[in-house]
């Protein structure tokens, strides 16, 4: 992606841009790159650099995501930016109830590829919304990642693809990075209002899903975490949510 080359191109409102970026990181987790293809490690040579490159498609104001210069070379060279470059996949992560849906629904364009386990598993049976059969995960799972690997091929028009997944864990949402080059989103609210829309809102076994993503869950510098996030314009303490 965007090498010392093509970073010398950008406007100044862009530098400060990117400086801030990397000293609103530092100030959080310290001299750390969250690491790509491998742990976070300490490094001094923080950079914030596009996730879609302005050669790819990218907007000179689009995302921005702090590596350090080796992890970000690494990145330029990973196989979902060779072969579907421009490609922007985000993994939309977090607990049960936190509002994944909506947040795709309030981000996403009409064009873009949405894979929700979801929306596949009552797709691929009779039974209801949120009705989970825990049996058919397996398969479900498989078709999901199929669609996945089938974007990193190339030769499609698709230019983003949203993934919700819980993923409370750590690696998991290191692998989405890894293979795919995803940005990863965590949906974060306190569990006790996760739990009150679980009992409002979805079938019973729901408030254990709940209470086991909190069991699980991993901070990540990594991830991109968004507390209480709430769809503009929304009133807080509003107990709905998709
Ligand atoms: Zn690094």
């Amino acid at each position: 992606m965007a090498g010392p080359r093509a970073r010398q191109g950008y406007t100044r409102r862009e530098r400060i841009r990117r400086a801030d970026m990397v000293r609103a990181h530092v100030e959080q987790f310290g001299w750390v790159c969250p690491g790509w293809q491998r742990d976070s490690h300490p490094a001094e040579n923080l950079t914030a650099d596009h996730v879609v490159a302005v050669g790819a498609g990218g907007r000179e104001d689009g995302e921005l995501r702090v590596l350090c210069r080796a992890c970000n070379s690494a990145r330029g060279s990973s196989m979902a930016d060779t072969r579907a470059p421009g490609l922007d996949i985000v993994l939309v992560a977090g607990p049960p109830c936190a509002g994944k849906n909506r947040y795709i629904s309030e981000h996403a364009d009409p064009d873009d590829l949405i894979l929700d386990l979801d929306a596949l598993s009552e797709a691929m049976s009779l039974a209801g919304t949120y009705e989970f059969i825990e049996a058919h995960l397996p398969i479900v799972t498989e078709a999901r990642d199929a669609a996945l690997e089938r974007l990193l091929l190339g030769s499609h028009k698709v230019r983003r693809c949203w993934v919700i997944s819980t993923a409370p864990e750590r690696k998991r949402r290191a692998y989405y990075r890894d293979r795919y080059g995803a940005r990863s989103v965590v949906l974060w609210w306190p569990e006790e209002t996760c739990l009150l829309r679980a009992m409002n809102e979805r079938p019973p076994q729901w408030q254990e899903y709940v209470r086991r993503w909190f069991d699980r869950y991993e901070q990540d510098p990594a991830d991109e975490v968004l507390r209480s996030w709430q769809p503009a314009g929304e009133g807080s303490g509003s107990g709905e949510d998709a």
